[in-house]
């Protein structure tokens, strides 16, 4: 711990050769379009080589891949659905042996299928919890030997306010993941603090992204800064919770929504 110092901000090396973290990458899930995206290139620019994956939309990544190589970084287009149970050691085996072990885990992939209760079926219960539960739980399972072997890991987990403070009426299976995204990562945040491994949650309000479209204009009048957030601005505190200045800051989760549950 001693020895480790800030990351030198905008530089675009290989983690760990010039900023004192061990040498390795980051993989953020679906990070090709939206907020995932905007972590991937804030990542990219404290020096991670990043591991872009998404589920569909191959064109979208590689144009995320080819923004972070223009800037001087590294990254590649990671294709895998993570609700797949195999999907976490498919992504793992290949940045390993691409850009090294994972350092970096930002669970960012969520999907959403809004319903009141009556209307939401099985199949909408469980592809929410799978996408933006289970595959984080996996993943982040995954991740931790190697993070303690390295000793050094960060798992940030995109969680949301309706999963923590605020009930959103129609959102009840995707407030039920976040809600167990925030507990999985104070529990998991406990176990391996020891390690120089921390767990915490970003937990955005309403966020201008491609998920949001359309349904922000009435909920922009609650919100206290009056506007929606951009993905620059969550990916910044994720920015903040993998640097080194963040190493005593695990199993919290931080809030970004302009006020809104003040
Ligand atoms: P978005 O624009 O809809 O993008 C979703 C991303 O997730 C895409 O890259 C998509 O890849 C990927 N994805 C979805 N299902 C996947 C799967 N099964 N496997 C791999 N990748 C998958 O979403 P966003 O608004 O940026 O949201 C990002 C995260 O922030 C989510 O967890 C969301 O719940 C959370 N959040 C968002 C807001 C907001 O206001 N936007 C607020 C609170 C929390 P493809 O395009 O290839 O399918």
């Amino acid at each position: 711990m001693g020895g480790m110092r800030p990351e030198a901000s905008g530089s675009a090396g290989r983690a760990g050769s010039a900023n004192g973290r061990p040498e390795g990458c980051a993989l953020v899930t679906g990070g090709s379009r939206g907020i995932g995206a905007a972590i991937a290139k804030m990542l990219a620019r404290d020096g991670w080589p990043v591991g872009v994956n998404y589920r569909s939309d191959s064109d979208s990544a590689e144009a995320v891949v080819k923004a972070i190589t223009d800037a001087g970084g590294r990254a590649v287009a990671v294709q895998a659905d993570i609700s797949d149970p195999d999907a976490a050691d498919t992504l793992f085996k290949r940045l390993e042996d691409e850009l090294g072990p994972v350092l970096v885990l930002v669970n960012n992939a969520g999907v959403r299928a809004d319903g009141l209760s009556p209307q939401i079926d099985n199949d909408d219960w469980d592809r929410v919890i799978d996408t933006n539960l289970s595959a984080a739980f996996r993943l982040t399972r995954r991740a931790l030997r190697p993070m303690i072997r390295n000793r050094f890991g960060r798992v940030v987990n995109i969680a949301s306010i309706v999963g923590i403070e605020k009930a959103n009426p129609g959102q009840a299976n995707y407030a039920a993941s976040k809600a167990g995204l925030v507990a999985m990562t104070k529990t998991v945040a406990t176990e391996v603090a020891r390690r120089n491994v921390t767990v915490n949650a970003v937990a955005p309000g309403l966020i201008e992204t491609d998920m949001t479209e359309g349904l922000g204009d009435g909920l922009l009048e609650l919100v206290p800064a009056r506007r929606a957030g951009t993905p620059d601005e969550v990916a910044a505190c994720v920015r903040f919770l993998t640097s080194s200045d963040a190493a005593y800051v695990t199993g919290v989760c931080l809030t970004v929504d302009g006020g809104l549950t003040a």
